[in-house]
């Protein structure tokens, strides 16, 4: 990847974050604190889509910045990968909230919030262009695969995402923190499972990284 690529590239996010900054689509683009666009490495070869910012990630407009970004961050490490080297994002830029007798809480985003949000995140993955989409949870596969995905069945299985990216949904870490006992081993398990499929995606080189051996001899 050449500097002009990288730089071209980190411009073009940059410009991404100053409309999505201005972006009042939705009624929550007048409720959040900040926005969150998204962050890490412009030519990533693993992209990274949660499902929206909670608290933290509002007050400080970065994604993954709470106790599941902590989680997310030790997964990405199990496989060789720090968080710097990966582009983090989510499949709304804005904290999706209820007013729960004055007190705003997370909620889940809704398919019209998303709607509004995709063409950011399509924009985002045609800048970065990672080999790998993994979404986190339920909402995020959906998002990407339509309302039938089922995450217990269809986890860790290969689709083709947007722009014909290899796609693989896991467990939320926020999901992944709330079990206990027997089930925070069993999709812990799985979890790894998912991470070690990515891991060796990553590890196929791609077909441009590969150099054509001399089959025939000189001059053929
Ligand atoms: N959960 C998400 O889905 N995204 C974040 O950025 C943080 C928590």
């Amino acid at each position: 990847m050449s500097l002009a690529e990288r730089s071209a590239r980190e411009r073009r996010l940059g410009n991404g974050a100053a409309v999505v900054d201005r972006c009042r689509r939705c009624a929550i683009g007048a409720t959040r604190r900040n926005s969150v666009y998204g962050e890490g490495d412009p030519c990533a070869e693993l992209m990274v889509v949660g499902e929206g910012p909670g608290e933290t990630e509002d007050r400080l407009g970065r994604p993954f910045v709470g106790r599941a970004g902590e989680l997310l961050e030790r997964m990405l490490l199990a496989i060789g990968l720090a968080r710097e080297s990966v582009f983090i994002c989510n499949t709304v830029k804005c904290r999706p909230t209820l007013d729960d007798q004055g007190k705003l809480r997370n909620r889940a985003p809704e398919p019209g919030e998303m709607a509004n949000c995709r063409p950011y995140l399509d924009e985002q993955i045609e800048i970065v262009s990672p080999r790998i989409l993994l979404a986190l949870g339920a909402p995020a596969a959906r998002s990407f695969l339509g309302p039938k995905f089922a995450i217990t069945k269809q986890r860790g299985l290969w689709f083709e995402g947007p722009a014909g990216t290899p796609l693989l949904a896991t467990f939320h870490p926020a999901y992944v923190l709330r079990q206990t006992g027997g089930e925070l081993t069993a999709v812990k398990r799985l979890v790894w499972d998912d991470l070690k499929a990515v891991r060796a995606k990553l590890d196929e080189r791609p077909a441009s990284a590969t150099v054509q051996p001399d089959l025939f001899g000189q001059g053929l």
